[in-house]
């Protein structure tokens, strides 16, 4: 195991700046999710962190040791990818013995250690199959099975689960999750999927256009987001942004429809805010502002609402039933203490 810090790492191709400068410090045996959207760097990233791309710009330590300009496989580490990348023409038990094979180990060192990686992933009984006769959460297995023989200091993924359906997307998930609890390696995972980001890690790292935008734990990222970016991006259905005029009795949408915001900074009235509110902390209330029912959407455990207030659209989700129809006019108020105001124009909470 060990620790990884990125030091002001920059990544450019030409005069396209890809990474541009981000520092992150992961603790000895942490799990980290590095979350965003297509195209914001994430993979680049780690490819840095793996040797597999040159740092233009920075330092990226492995436990005491800068790597910069250590090639990939000095670097004690191994990675999961989307694509398994299995070797068609082996068995389970031939993929997974490969890399220590490669490296010259005896086969007395490979042998157990292949057998150790096969129990912890449940893969036993199938490893005399060939990857065509294997199905894709056992082949994702079969890609972690090789990272684990090799008992690296760090795993990076790269979304490794988005080539499964949502059903094993979500099984893999505790596995993966239940696993690293378990060997307790260091691991930076690479996901744009923002629930995955939340469920598994210690600490999510939030990354747009090559900018760290914030770093913390799931529900820290979920309760202060740094910024109007990570409030949208965090969170399903997204939080909600409300355009108003701030004024002594709230933040004004028109003339009807007034969101209360206790604590706003009484120097910003008369400023355009945006406000900020996620969809379960709305509530039916009499005193509450009007919106108009646009669709109600059922799931059983709970009821989305989408609905309108002064032109502007509204996503509320309620735990209880909900027997408003499209077209009726509802109240709503949101919950005390859970509204965010944004400066729309550099996207601070104000
Ligand atoms: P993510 O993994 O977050 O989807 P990537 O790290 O793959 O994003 O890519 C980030 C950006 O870098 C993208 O705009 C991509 O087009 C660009 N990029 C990646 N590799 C290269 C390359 N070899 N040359 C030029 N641009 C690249
Ligand atoms: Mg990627």
């Amino acid at each position: 195991m060990a620790s990884v810090s990125i030091q002001g790492v920059r990544k450019s191709y030409g005069d396209v700046h890809i990474i541009r400068g981000v520092d992150v410090d992961i603790r000895d045996g942490e799990f980290v999710t590095l979350v965003g959207p297509s195209g914001c760097g994430k993979s680049t990233l780690l490819r840095m962190v793996a040797g597999l791309e040159d740092i233009s710009e920075g330092q990226i330590h492995i436990g005491p040791k800068v790597v910069n300009d250590m090639p990939p496989k000095d670097r004690d580490i191994a990675m999961v990818f989307q694509s398994y990348a299995l070797y068609p023409h082996m068995t389970v038990q031939e993929n997974m013995a490969f890399s220590l094979k490669m490296k010259g180990a005896p086969q007395a060192e490979i042998a157990p250690k292949v057998d150790r990686a096969a129990r912890i992933l449940d893969l036993g009984h199938l490893l005399d199959r060939y990857p065509r006769q294997l199905s894709g959460g056992q082949r994702q297995r079969v890609a972690m099975g090789r990272a684990i023989v090799r008992d690296p200091q760090v795993f990076l993924f790269d979304e490794p689960l988005s080539n499964l359906d949502a059903k094993l997307r979500v099984q893999m998930r505790t596995e993966i999750k239940a696993l690293h609890q378990r060997l307790k390696t260091t691991v930076i995972y690479v996901t744009h999927d923002q629930v995955e980001a939340m469920t598994m890690a210690d600490k999510i790292v939030v990354l747009n256009d090559g900018v760290v935008q914030q770093v913390g734990s799931p529900l820290e990222v979920y309760d202060h987001p740094a910024n109007q970016f990570v409030a949208g991006f965090i969170g399903s259905p997204a939080m909600n942004f409300l355009k108003g005029r701030l004024r002594a009795d709230g933040l004004a949408l028109d003339e009807r429809h007034v969101l209360p915001c206790p604590g706003a900074p009484a120097a910003r009235i008369g400023a355009e805010l945006v406000y900020g509110v996620r969809p379960e902390h709305f509530r039916f209330d009499d005193a509450g502002f009007e919106a108009k029912v646009e669709v109600v959407e059922p799931t059983g455990s709970e009821t989305q609402v989408m609905a309108s207030a002064a032109g502007q659209a509204i996503t509320a989700v309620f735990r209880e039933r909900v027997g408003a129809r499209p077209g009726e006019i509802i109240r709503l108020a949101v919950d005390e203490g859970h509204a965010h105001l944004f400066d729309p124009a550099t996207g601070r909470p104000v």
